[in-house]
């Protein structure tokens, strides 16, 4: 091995102590090389800064230790209960530890093994302690070295560091100790070879009071003292955040010098003509949005915006405005809609707003076939089409557009994410603004949805009457019912929902399906729909036509109710087993009431004795900003990055509740870089490129759109 050879970067095997098997071990937990294992951190600590000396506990106190198990056994009880016990030993003295009923610790406690012990002290025999906790700290058998798995020297020594003991992520084959004895064996060299390398500029550690990385890691791995350590997490928290940003700025950045968009910047007839025509004043926030819509669309690089707003926000009328910007500039304007159903709610929508002006949408979907698709297609073409309404179809295949201007992708949830790349991959750039009705904290949105811009409608028309909610236990259903009853006696609809699990479908599907029946009988006088998974979209379709169109007066459905979907003479929204819907759900699902001029009502009930925490903040505001910063509180983040988010593992150190103000100036900070030198060319920017290549240059893959 050549004395040049670098630690950090290479494979975690050559390191002392673990060799190909434990490699393998470290590679199942993402530790490859050297460097991932400075970085594969505690995530608890025992503190053991307060432990106390064996000969000193007394009967009736409350203590922790630190002793050697000189002897151990498991004894059975005249009243048949199996007893575990060991007997642990420091340097003034040794009890006996007793912990009954938990005979199966004879297997994992093993004698030599060096015992961090807390609980209760009572008088049997002398003196003994009931261990509420037990760790072991170090054991005789692991050994620091693969090749010597029975190193005995290991057992008394303590972990250097002090005394509080990091307790490692670990996997099946490599213990929490056994990765600590990694660790320590190495870490002097590792971090010996980081030296004072920090890829952060030195003025920022100032500004941030965060410490050096070398000395964060240190801190992290072998901490003295406890409130050290808050202040080393932020240092590796701001570094994520900040890297992640850089990853978002860079794209935002290479998407407005590497493709060209179109400018939109003409007399504005048609905006203007709309805003006169409309019966209402736009509110602060959407004015304010419009002006940012607005400003993009008249630079030549191509918008990427991100316009998120509560259900009912007003988003509709300002993507009017937008596309009739485009228009007004000699281009075309599609909106794309998850379904048909939504897509048709939008053309009648869009229909209406422009009749005054004398612009007529043109709608294209699946299910437009034959002569009037060949007529649809032929006017897209030739240009005579301006304002385009469908569904994904309109961007994906044959369509070819004269010149699409701006595309308004409404994913409700799913943020067009695809659908951008698509835009890009077909060589045109037209503005692209993606809507959202479920609101996310901007926090969430930063880390997500960086390499857009955001705009956010944090405001309703005014004179909106707001829901009214309530969380009810089973107690309360009947007379939610007869109340639903009362709702449809005075000519309303309503909705009774029922969460969907996945594993269970056809179970849930039974379950709306039973209750149907039950409410069929219940309300004779009027007709109760049905609508689940278990149905072909045809069939879905039709029901939620039927419901529409007011055929329908009670629609029974698991969730795939649609999200869009407005029918404003629903006033009662029931949701059944509320504890098992997301917050977002929650508010998504309320949402579908409060549509119209009648005063709406939601129920959630609640299975159980009392109602969770996240329901009770349900009902407490109408406010979906609000309610997903809650969720964001009471459920943490990993939760809501989601399944097929990739933000899931974006986010090691970070927690975006607790770090906001890094997040914020992290962002700031990438942001004003990227601006300077997009390129990261400049010789003091070096640091920053090199450690953006490698180690996040497979998350700069991953988040590259386009
Ligand atoms: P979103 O798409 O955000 O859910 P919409 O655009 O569908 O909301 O608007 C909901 C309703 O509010 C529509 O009937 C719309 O005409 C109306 N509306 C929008 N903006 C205003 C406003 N500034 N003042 C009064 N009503 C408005
Ligand atoms: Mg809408």
């Amino acid at each position: 091995m050549s004395p040049a050879r670098s630690l950090l970067t290479g494979a975690v095997q050559y390191l002392k102590g673990v060799g190909p098997r434990r490699a393998e071990r470290f590679a199942q937990m993402g530790v490859l090389l050297g460097r991932d294992l400075l970085y594969h951190l505690p995530h608890r600590y025992e503190d053991a800064s307060t432990v106390d000396s064996i000969a000193d506990l007394a009967p009736g106190a409350d203590a922790t230790v630190i002793g050697t198990v000189v002897s151990k056994g498991v004894i059975p009880t005249r009243r048949r209960l199996r007893v575990f016990r060991a007997v642990i030993r420091d340097e003034t003295g040794h009890i006996e530890c007793a912990w009954p009923g938990r005979p199966w610790l004879d297997r994992t406690i093993e004698r030599g093994d060096l015992l961090l012990v807390s609980g209760p002290i009572r008088f049997y025999h002398g003196r003994q302690m009931q261990p509420r906790e037990h760790t072991v700290l170090a054991r005789a058998s692991d050994g620091g070295h693969e090749q010597s798995p029975q190193a005995p020297e290991a057992a008394d020594e303590r972990p250097s560091g002090g005394r509080i003991f990091p307790v490692y992520p670990a996997t099946e084959g490599l213990s929490h100790r056994q990765v600590r004895a990694v660790v320590e064996e190495n870490l002097p060299a590792l971090l010996a070879e980081l030296d004072d390398r920090d890829p952060l500029p030195d003025a920022w550690r100032k500004e941030l009071a965060i410490p050096l990385l070398a000395e964060a890691l240190a801190t992290l791995h072998q901490p003295t003292d406890l409130a050290a350590i808050e202040s080393a997490r932020r240092r590796l928290a701001f570094e994520e955040l900040f890297f992640l940003q850089l990853l978002h700025a860079r794209a935002r950045a290479q998407l407005r010098t590497e493709v060209r968009g179109i400018a939109s910047r003409a007399a504005p007839i048609h905006t203007e003509a709309l805003l006169k025509t409309l019966p209402f004043e736009l509110t602060n926030a959407q004015l304010r949005v419009w002006e940012e819509i607005h400003a993009d669309m008249e630079r030549d690089a191509p918008m990427n915006r991100l316009l998120q707003g509560d259900v009912g926000s007003g988003k509709t009328v300002v993507a009017a405005l937008a596309m009739l910007k485009a228009v007004e500039s000699g281009h075309q304007a599609a909106i794309m809609a998850p379904t048909e159903l939504l897509a048709e709610q939008h053309l009648r929508t869009l229909t209406d707003l422009l009749a005054p002006l004398g612009l007529k949408p043109v709608m294209l979907t699946g299910s437009v076939t034959g002569k009037a698709r060949q007529y649809a297609l032929d006017r897209i073409e030739n240009g005579r089409a301006k304002i385009l309404v469908g569904t994904h179809a309109l961007i994906q295949g044959k369509v070819k557009f004269k010149s699409l201007g701006l595309a308004v992708i409404d994913e409700q949830h799913r943020f067009g994410v695809e659908q951008r790349r698509q835009l890009r991959e077909s060589g045109q750039a037209p503005d692209a603004l993606v809507m959202s009705a479920t609101p996310i904290p901007r926090s969430l949105a930063l880390v997500l949805y960086g390499d857009l811009d955001l705009s956010v409608i944090d405001e309703l028309p005014p004179g909106r009457r707001p829901i009214v909610s309530a969380v009810r236990g089973p107690e309360s259903r009947n007379a939610a019912f007869d109340f639903l009853g009362d709702q449809l006696a005075e000519g309303r609809q309503g909705y009774v929902v029922y969460p969907l699990v996945e594993e269970s479908e056809m179970l849930e599907a039974r379950a709306a399906t039973t209750m149907a029946a039950s409410l069929t009988e219940r309300f004779t006088d009027f007709n109760v729909g049905l609508l689940h998974g278990k149905m072909s979209s045809a069939q879905k379709d039709e029901m939620m036509r039927g419901f529409l169109a007011g055929d329908v007066d009670l629609l029974v459905a698991t969730t795939v109710i649609e999200v869009g979907i407005d029918v404003p003479n629903a006033t009662v929204m029931l949701i059944e087993d509320a504890e098992r819907f997301g917050l977002a759900q929650l508010h998504q699902l309320r949402g579908r009431v409060g549509r119209g001029a009648e005063q709406s009502y939601c129920v959630a009930f609640h299975a159980g004795k009392t109602a969770s925490e996240r329901l009770t903040a349900f009902a407490s505001t109408s406010d979906g900003f609000a309610l997903a910063e809650e969720d964001l509180r009471i459920r943490g983040q990993g939760d809501l990055f989601g399944k097929e988010q990739s933000g899931a593992a974006l986010l090691r150190f970070a927690e975006l509740g607790r770090d906001r103000d890094l997040l914020e100036d992290a962002s700031h900070r990438a942001r004003a870089i990227v601006n300077e030198d997009p390129q990261l060319a400049n010789p003091k920017h070096k640091d920053l490129r090199h450690e953006l290549e490698s180690r996040y240059a497979t998350r700069e893959a991953l988040y590259q759109i386009g």
